[in-house]
C-alpha cells in the first residue's frame, strides 16, 4: 500500500475527467481567460454550448432581472418562463408540446421513456425496443449509455439496459432490419457529434423515415449537438425534409445554464399524462429565463444567416488546409459542426492549438471536432485558422 497517496494529496474530485493543465475563470463573447490572465479563442463553445458565445448580454439581462424575483418554484405551480419558451419551441418547429429537464442525457431518458409509454398504450407492453445506431451518443445515464452505440461508454456499466438494437448508420442496406416485432421508436443524430463528426446522409434518413411511417414507430432525432443553429438551421432535421416525432435538445438551449427539453407532436405528447413523469428542476424560472432569451435572442438577429455565411468561410478554410496538408483525410460535418479527419493524431494537434491559445476539440483520436461560437466574427475565424495552419506544419 506504499504507492496509495495519502489522504491528503488525493485530489477532492473524482478522476472521471481528463482534464486539461488550465482553470478558466472568465468568458466573453469567442474568447475565454484563465487564472494567470492568459485569452484564448474558445472554438469549442464549452462542447455545442455557448453557443452565443459566452455571456451572452441579451440572455445575462433577462437572467439579473430574474434573479430579483424568483429563482426556483416547484412544477405544481405555472412558471410563465417555461411556458413562453414552450410556446416558441411550438412555433419554430414540427412540435406541439415540450418537457423540460436539465440535460441532454435527461432528454434523452424522457424521449426513451415518452416512446415506451405510448407504444405501450397504442401497442402493448410487448413493443418496448429502441432502435440506435453504431458510434451514435445518447448520454451517461443507465438508459442513455445502452442505447448509446459504442463499447467504451459502457465498459464496466454492464448489463445495459435492455430494450435497444444498434444499426450501422448511413447504411441504406441494413434498414432492412429497422423493424422488428417490439420496435417501438429510432432513435439518431444528424450529425454524430462524439462519434466522429459523421453527417446522415439525405437518402438514408429519408428513407428511414418512411420505413417509421410506414410501421408506427417513432422517429427521434437526437439534436443536442446538432440543435440551436449549429448547424445553419435552428434544428438539423429542417435540412432533411422530414418530420420527427420527437426531437431532444440541451447543449445550446440555455447559453451555459443547465436546461434539456424534449419536443414532441401532441398525439405522441400526451402519453405523459399527470404523474407520468417529472423533474425537479426541470423548466425552472431561472433555465427556462435562460433558454427562451437564447431562442429570442436566435430568431430576432437573424443570427441563422450569419451563420451560415461564416459556414462558408469555415469551410473553405478548411478545405484549402486539406489540400495542402497531407494529414488531413478528410474534413466533414454541418455547419458551425466541423470535423478534420487526422489518423490517429486529433489530441496532439488539439494540444499543439493549445500553446497557441485556441481550444478545439478531439471527437475520437481520429478527428479534430471545431465549435466556433454561432456568433464568432469572420475576423476571429480568420485568426483561427492562421493559428491552425502554424499548428498543421508541426504535423
Ligand atoms: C452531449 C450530448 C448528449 C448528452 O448530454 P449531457 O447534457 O451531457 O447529458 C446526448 N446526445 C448528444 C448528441 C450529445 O452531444
Amino acid at each position: 500500500m506504499s504507492n496509495s497517496p495519502s489522504i491528503s494529496e488525493l485530489s477532492p474530485l473524482m478522476s472521471n475527467y481528463g482534464r486539461f493543465p488550465v482553470t478558466l475563470v472568465k468568458g466573453k463573447g469567442s474568447c475565454v481567460w484563465d487564472d494567470k490572465g492568459n485569452q484564448y479563442l474558445d472554438f469549442t463553445s464549452g462542447i455545442a454550448t455557448c453557443n452565443l458565445g459566452h455571456v451572452p448580454d441579451s440572455v445575462k439581462e433577462k437572467l439579473m432581472e430574474q434573479l430579483d424575483n424568483l429563482w426556483h418554484c416547484s412544477n405544481l405551480y405555472h412558471i410563465p418562463s417555461q411556458q413562453e419558451l414552450a410556446a416558441l419551441l411550438v412555433e419554430n418547429t414540427f412540435g406541439d408540446q415540450v418537457f423540460f429537464c436539465n440535460s441532454g442525457a435527461e432528454a434523452n431518458e424522457a424521449a426513451i421513456k415518452l416512446a415506451r409509454r405510448y407504444a405501450q398504450k397504442v401497442k402493448g407492453t410487448e413493443s418496448y425496443e429502441v432502435v440506435t445506431f453504431q458510434q451514435s451518443f445518447h448520454g451517461r445515464t443507465l438508459a442513455t449509455l445502452s442505447a448509446t452505440g459504442q463499447e467504451k461508454i459502457q465498459q464496466g456499466f454492464l448489463p445495459l439496459m435492455p430494450g435497444f438494437r444498434y444499426l450501422p448508420y448511413n447504411d441504406l442496406a441494413a434498414l432492412e432490419e429497422l423493424c422488428s416485432d417490439k420496435t417501438c421508436a429510432v432513435l439518431l443524430e444528424l450529425v454524430q457529434g462524439e462519434g466522429g463528426v459523421i453527417p446522415a446522409e439525405l437518402e438514408w434518413v429519408q428513407q428511414l423515415e418512411k420505413i417509421c411511417k410506414e410501421n408506427g414507430i417513432l422517429l427521434m432525432i437526437d439534436e443536442i449537438q446538432t440543435g440551436m443553429g449549429r448547424t445553419g438551421s435552428l434544428f438539423a432535421y429542417e435540412q432533411y425534409g422530414i418530420e420527427p416525432d420527437v426531437i431532444s435538445i440541451a447543449k445550446g438551449l440555455g447559453s451555459g445554464f443547465p436546461i434539456g427539453a424534449i419536443i414532441a407532436k401532441a398525439e405522441v405528447a400526451k402519453a405523459f399524462d399527470p404523474g407520468s413523469h417529472g423533474s425537479t428542476f426541470g423548466g425552472n424560472p431561472l433555465a427556462t429565463t435562460a433558454g427562451l432569451a437564447t431562442v429570442q435572442h436566435i430568431l430576432s438577429t437573424n443570427l441563422l444567416e450569419k451563420v451560415n455565411e461564416l459556414a462558408e468561410t469555415f469551410d473553405t478554410q478548411l478545405h484549402q488546409l486539406k489540400d495542402k496538408y497531407s494529414i488531413i483525410s478528410d474534413i466533414r460535418g454541418k455547419g458551425l459542426l466541423k470535423g478534420m479527419v487526422v489518423q490517429g493524431k486529433a489530441m496532439d494537434i488539439v494540444k499543439k492549438a493549445m500553446e497557441y491559445n485556441v481550444l478545439t476539440l478531439t471527437a475520437g483520436p481520429d478527428v479534430v471536432r471545431i465549435l466556433p461560437p454561432l456568433t464568432a466574427t469572420k475576423e476571429e475565424m480568420l485568426e483561427f485558422f492562421v493559428v491552425l495552419e502554424k499548428v498543421l506544419q508541426d504535423f
